[in-house]
């Protein structure tokens, strides 16, 4: 199948194959869109099944890139890149600065920065050979605090900032005592936790690691429950933070929160599940709109900004999501649908 023809693929402005024989990397970029500027997103290292199935992978990512970073009002594009092959175990230093070759050959329209698989010391590899990398010099934090390069904090203060505003508008509280359940306390969703242990809210964690889940009972008192009963539960807010394509036909029926607000990306299994939650009386905050922290952070490193202006734009974040609501209800259209032709109007030439 041709890349023109691929389901996944999307008006993508060019979509590149390397292999380098000598390290043995195969890798794709796929640059979506970059009339608002160059196209930034992270590069993926995964054992895809198949050369097709990293092509599919490469292709949404990219395409997510443009809407995120359109709803974040940022002078970006939308790109991604994916290297075929197990990081434990075939990752090699010249395969990283074969991909920094890679990158560089693109010059410029795409940027690239971390995702699954590839971690800082990666990424300084690749800058031996090219001047397109973000996410190696992290200079500040959000709040002030010394970086260390991972943009998980700014993540989740963006999450914990559009959850709290998701929670005014729909419910006219605040967290003091709103009953949240995070699912995955990883990176983000153990800051998450932190954040609205301090405003009082009452936590229901689940994890399918134990490490996590001792500690948030022990510091916050969260109660911790199995795995596939987070869906189920009586609370008043969802925050799914761990993999995508959760809210599905089966997850959407035994829901009884009234707001969905959590950093993972593609949490709709398909589109018509934003009807469905609407339908509901559920109010779902965009994933891509609400866990924009971590680009914008990647975004004010390079450009040399200050930790203040970073904090004001992740706070935005809040802002964007009440836009989302009000027109969305305005056009009595999904909350997701609303964020997608917001976004388009802002990346797509006429
Ligand atoms: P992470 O890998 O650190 O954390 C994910 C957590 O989810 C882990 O603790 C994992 O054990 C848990 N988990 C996996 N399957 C689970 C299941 N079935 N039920 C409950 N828990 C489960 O990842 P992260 O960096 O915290 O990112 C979380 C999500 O947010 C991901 O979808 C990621 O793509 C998205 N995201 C992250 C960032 C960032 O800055 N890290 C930015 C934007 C979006």
């Amino acid at each position: 199948m041709s890349v023109f023809d691929h389901k996944a693929y999307d008006q993508h402005e060019r979509v590149a194959f390397y292999h380098d024989a000598k390290s043995g990397l195969k890798a794709i970029i796929a640059v979506h869109n970059t009339n608002l500027g160059p196209a930034l997103g992270g590069c993926r290292m995964w054992p895809y099944a198949s050369s097709e199935e990293a092509l599919t992978d490469v292709l949404r990512l990219s395409r997510g890139m443009s809407y995120k970073s359109a709803m974040a009002n940022l002078k970006l594009g939308g790109g991604k890149s994916v290297i075929i092959g197990d990081p434990r175990k075939q990752k090699t230093d010249d395969m990283m600065r074969a991909m920094g070759d890679f990158v560089q050959s693109m010059g410029g329209c795409y940027i690239t920065a971390e995702d699954s698989g590839i971690a800082v010391r990666d990424l300084k590899l690749m800058e031996e050979g090219c001047d397109f990398i973000a996410g190696t010099q992290a200079k500040f934090r959000y709040d002030g605090g010394e970086a260390d390069g991972n943009p998980a904090p700014s993540t989740a203060y963006g999450v914990f900032v559009g959850l709290r505003r998701s929670v005014k508008h729909a419910l006219g509280s605040d967290l003091k005592g709103m009953r949240v359940a995070i699912q995955g306390l990883g990176h983000v969703g153990w800051r998450l936790a932190e954040h609205l242990h301090k405003e009082g809210a009452k936590l229901y964690v689940a994890d399918i690691y134990p490490d996590n889940l001792d500690k948030a009972a022990e510091l916050f008192g969260a109660t911790v429950v199995a795995p596939q009963d987070i869906y189920g539960l009586d609370v008043d807010v969802f925050a799914p933070c761990a993999m995508g394509a959760i809210l599905n036909d089966h997850s959407i029926e035994s829901l009884r929160a009234k707001v969905i607000a959590g950093a993972a990306n593609n949490q709709l299994a398909e589109e018509r599940h934003g009807q469905m939650l609407k339908d509901k009386g559920v109010l779902y905050a965009p994933d891509y709109v609400i866990n924009a922290g971590g680009v914008i952070d990647i975004f004010h490193q390079r450009m040399d900004s200050s930790a203040d202006a970073m904090r004001k734009h992740i706070e935005g974040i809040g802002d964007t999501l009440l836009e989302i609501y009000r027109k969305a209800n305005e056009q009595d259209l999904p909350t997701n649908i609303e964020a997608n032709n917001i976004a388009e109007q802002r990346f797509r030439k006429n």
